[in-house]
């Protein structure tokens, strides 16, 4: 694997930010959904799965999902939402730096 193809983001990173970019979502349960759409409404987003599930989630670098995310403590995908494999290797390819990487604001 070639450092190019590994994605650097900062570990402070915005968590809708994040989600929006990798569409990604980690539920309680650790397992990681696909998602199909994300709506950022102030500091709540609504975040529609691919598997049908609907939830409003709130803005904190430091949430649950915001961690999991970072250190990747999920399981296994989510059967129905059959998020594809290419998705799965480029989150595996994620790294998330303190010192190093995007943090998706400034482009
Ligand atoms: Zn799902």
């Amino acid at each position: 694997m070639s450092d190019s193809k590994k994605r650097y983001y900062r570990k402070n990173v915005e968590l809708f930010l994040l989600v929006e970019k990798i569409k990604l979502w980690p539920s309680r349960n650790g397992v990681l959904h696909g998602v199909k759409a994300i709506e950022i409404k102030g500091q709540y987003a609504t975040i529609t799965t691919h598997c049908g599930e609907v939830f409003q989630v709130c803005n904190s670098r430091n949430s649950r999902a915001a961690r999991w995310l970072r250190n990747k403590w999920v399981d296994k995908p989510c059967s129905k939402c059959k998020i594809p494999q290419w998705k799965l290797d480029k989150y595996s390819k994620t790294i998330f730096a303190s010192h190093y990487g995007s943090d998706l604001r400034h482009k």
